[in-house]
């Protein structure tokens, strides 16, 4: 038997390269191997865009083209809607009894994400929202809904795995063993930093470089990247380490990388000759990925197509989950 993965992304703006070297690398190689959920969380992205329905619902079918874009195939991969699996809203109304509003107010990337959301949760969280304080009960069903077994993620995502296992330890203590631990599956660079030297390159952090960036984009943005304040005139020694046109060498150029930093310490590499090559780098990354997406978008029906065959073998998937779950807690009538 194949072992289930269950991983998903926010509709909430296209795929950036902390997506793709954070996660997405991972799961280009585990759909080979795996049974694949790949859900398009519309309800989660909702819980912080409640008012902007429509940014949620244009960006389903755009992330789903840059999932596309980078080389998932759709008949390795179910690709599914968070909304159409009704299943999911049941088992986080379930799961709400297992844990207490202290323990998700604890929780570190909740605690943070609100704290970078003052215009909608209030300037101390004061204005969070019932829903958003919840999410993580709601990823904890995401991921059971479907027995997923690994879950690969960023790391931003590792306190809310470790959420997910303990209301699975509490659900099975309690109705009996019927849900499994979910282990994260990290990739080698678990955080990919922004453009302004943010620990987190993030689409609601206003830092990133996406996948659909044209080249004039790309040049403005790794133009105006954030490099050593140290380094003032061309030929200054500086430290790579806290550059970020390095970092972003380290992505898309590893194979200049050594020249690149010792010539950066001994100030013979200027920043801007520097930046012109990492731009040549990325945009030579970029091309086939946007080559591949113009088919999508040539062929929306088909992506719709993908999308509907997904959700059809997720819902037959949560279907089957619920029972066993209902049936455990005696609510099986
Ligand atoms: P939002 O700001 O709307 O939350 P996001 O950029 O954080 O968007 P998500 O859809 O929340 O993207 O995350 C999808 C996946 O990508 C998760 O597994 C997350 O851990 C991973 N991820 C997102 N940003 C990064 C990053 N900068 N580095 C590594 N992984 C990342
Ligand atoms: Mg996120």
């Amino acid at each position: 038997m194949k072992k289930t993965i269950l991983t998903g992304l926010r509709p909430t703006g296209n795929l950036h390269l902390g997506h793709y070297f954070g996660a997405c690398q991972n799961y280009l190689k585990m759909q080979n191997e795996y049974d694949f959920y790949l859900e398009i969380a519309d309800v989660q992205a909702l819980t912080d865009n409640f008012n902007n329905p429509e940014k949620v619902r244009k960006n389903v079918k755009e992330i789903t083209m840059d999932l596309l874009s980078i080389g998932l195939d759709p008949k390795k991969v179910n690709f599914f809607i968070q909304s159409k699996i009704p299943e999911i809203a049941e088992l986080t109304v379930f799961y709400s009894n297992l844990v207490t509003v202290a323990r998700l107010q604890r929780n570190p990337t909740v605690k943070n994400e609100i704290a970078q959301k003052k215009e909608l949760f209030g300037n101390n969280g004061e204005s969070i929202t019932y829903g958003f304080l919840g999410y993580p009960v709601s990823q904890a069903a995401d991921i059971t809904a479907f027995d997923g077994e690994l879950v690969p993620v960023g790391d931003d995502q590792l306190p809310l795995l470790e959420q997910c296992r303990e209301i699975v330890r509490k659900f099975n203590s309690i109705y009996g063993t019927v849900l499994k631990e979910p282990e994260q599956v990290l990739s080698n660079i678990t955080r990919v930093k922004g453009l302004d030297g943010n620990e987190k390159m993030g689409k609601s952090l206003g830092n990133a470089i996406y996948l659909i960036d044209d080249e004039e984009t790309i040049r403005k943005k790794v133009m105006g990247a954030v490099t050593d304040p140290n380094k003032i005139k061309k030929d200054d020694p500086a430290n790579p380490d806290i550059c970020m046109v390095y970092y972003y060498h380290n992505l898309v150029n590893k194979e200049n990388l050594n020249s690149v930093c010792s010539e950066c310490k001994m100030g013979t590499r200027g920043c801007v000759a520097c930046k012109k090559e990492l731009i040549n780098k990325m945009n030579e990354f970029l091309k086939p990925i946007k080559e591949k997406r113009k088919e999508y978008e040539e062929n929306p029906d088909l992506v719709d197509e993908i999308l509907k065959n997904g959700t059809a073998k997720a819902q037959a998937k949560a279907k089957e989950q619920i029972n066993k779950v209902k049936h455990a807690m005696k609510i099986d009538y």
